[in-house]
């Protein structure tokens, strides 16, 4: 092995060593954002490894697509964090055009004389890769409202799909039995493209983050076969890691909504199945300062945020508003929902991001059992995740899915704009309960305005 190639294999050892500890420190708030810095550094290193590849021979393209690249990627970061998740989409979907066209190159290149494995992985590649890049832009288009968010379902879709299926995994076996018959081969890259469109369509866009989770596990596979055929083991080990870390979290988003992955993938969630609880009465309007004597009278008090805390960016006023009541000797506490927001986690970054002690965050399993218990449960811009009915009517769409149970607590606040409904596009009964005021404003003026009344009580 020459110098260049032992460097090489050196960074790729230690970028991969990076990406297994940094996913390891992803897993708890206190290291996650060590563990960001150490993937990313992960990946600087693998990049600055494959610059000493001995096959390249000229940079001038490499520098031209890292000037492209980085002209694109950078204003991309600069994203509000709610647009955070059709961001991660389009991210996905050129991630896995990548990885298609470095199968579609080296089929061009090599053509059918690369051993029957590296076909396989090369199909599976070109495959999982190209359905990826459709599925993630309709994913992007759905969440940034520029389709409609509601499933696009039509009579006989599923035996549509099915057949789109089939037909891109015989082509699939054809052309894996008569490798130089490229046409199987570029039929199988059409039919990807038009599945993924074909499977992301009837996904409403409150499952969006599962099936983009979904998408970033086969744009992993897909990487993981990239490797697998230019014989690069960075890509095989990060892409397996992606890939499979992917499909995990799909299963826990489900689990905390209480649906199964092929419910998520073909039940069409948003469109009109079950029913809701037909909501009667008014909803009851609070002032702030009957507001501001509840919480500066109260022993304990819950906040429990929600997607309107992202959109008011109000993460900073509740961290301001705890403090006040803290020093007032109230104890304040944060029930955390794992599918509160648009993105798993979203509500933790928020409230790390303003400093809010992690000892105060509770999971939904702890608060639940503490909310009879509290004096004042403020909503800050939560809806699907408080909604009694997923609890209380099993005809609801969102039936069975676990909720934190505010409506259990002495007195509930519930700061939001005006009426507007959840995610799922499901109507309220909390809203509508004896126990519970409606504090109508944007949630970040609410909750200065809030913290200055308490001050003067
Ligand atoms: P939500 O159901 O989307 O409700 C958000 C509420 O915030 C709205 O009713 C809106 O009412 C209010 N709001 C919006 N902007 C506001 C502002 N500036 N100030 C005050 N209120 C504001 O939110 P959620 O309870 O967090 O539920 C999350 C939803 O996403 C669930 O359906 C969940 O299943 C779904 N989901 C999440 C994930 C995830 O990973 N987090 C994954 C899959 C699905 P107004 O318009 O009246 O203000």
């Amino acid at each position: 092995m020459s110098n260049a190639q032992y460097f090489l294999e050196a960074t790729y050892l230690i970028a991969s060593i990076l990406f297994v500890l940094g996913l390891k420190s992803l897993s708890h708030p206190d290291t996650a954002r060590r563990g960001m810095i150490m993937a990313a550094m992960g990946m600087l290193a693998a990049v600055l490894g494959t610059l000493f590849h001995p096959d390249i021979h000229n940079y001038l393209y490499i520098a031209i697509g890292l000037i492209l690249g980085s002209s694109i990627g950078i204003p991309m970061a600069m994203v509000p964090m709610t647009a955070m998740p059709q961001r991660t989409a389009l991210s996905h979907a050129f991630g896995a055009l990548a990885a298609s066209m470095v199968g579609i190159a080296e089929y061009v290149i090599h053509g059918a004389n690369m051993g029957g494995v590296k076909m396989g992985a090369l199909g599976l590649e070109v495959m999982l890769g190209s359905l990826t890049v459709t599925g993630s832009l309709v994913a992007a288009a759905k969440l940034q409202e520029m389709m409609r968010g509601t499933p696009i379902m039509f009579k006989g879709q599923h035996f549509v799909n099915l057949g789109i299926f089939l037909g891109m995994i015989t082509c699939l076996v054809l052309w894996l039995l008569n490798p130089t018959t490229a046409i199987y081969f570029y039929i199988v890259v059409g039919l990807a493209f038009v599945f993924g469109v074909m499977l992301v369509i009837p996904i409403g866009a409150a499952d969006m983050p599962v099936v983009m989770s979904l998408l970033n596990s086969y744009a992993g596979l897909s990487s993981a076969a990239t490797g697998f055929v230019l014989g690069n083991n960075v890509l095989i080990i990060a892409g397996t890691l992606d890939g499979f870390s992917g499909f995990i979290l799909s299963i826990l988003m489900c689990k905390a909504m209480n649906r199964s992955i092929t419910n998520v993938l073909f039940g069409g969630f948003g469109a009109v199945v079950g029913t809701e609880t037909g909501v009667a009465g008014s909803m009851r309007e609070v002032g702030l300062d009957d507001v501001a004597v509840q919480l500066a009278y109260a022993n304990q008090v819950v906040f429990v945020p929600g997607y309107g805390m992202a959109t008011a960016q109000a993460q900073h006023a509740v961290r301001e508003l705890g403090n006040i009541l803290e020093e007032r000797g109230v104890a304040v506490k944060y029930g955390i929902h794992p599918v509160a927001g648009r993105m798993p986690g979203h509500m933790n970054v928020l409230l790390a991001e303003a400093n809010v002690p992690y000892s105060q965050l509770y999971e939904m399993e702890q608060i639940n059992p503490e909310l009879p218990s509290t004096d004042v449960a403020v909503v800050i811009g939560a809806n699907d995740v408080v909604n009694p009915d997923a609890r209380d009517n099993p005809k609801s769409p969102i039936a069975g899915m676990p909720i934190i149970e505010v409506d259990r607590a002495k007195s509930v606040i519930v700061l939001k704009r005006g009426k507007g409904k959840g995610f799922s596009g499901l109507e309220n009964p909390l809203f509508f309960k004896s126990v519970t005021g409606m504090l109508y404003g944007d949630a970040k003026s609410s909750l200065t305005n809030l913290a200055q009344a308490v001050q003067k009580v």
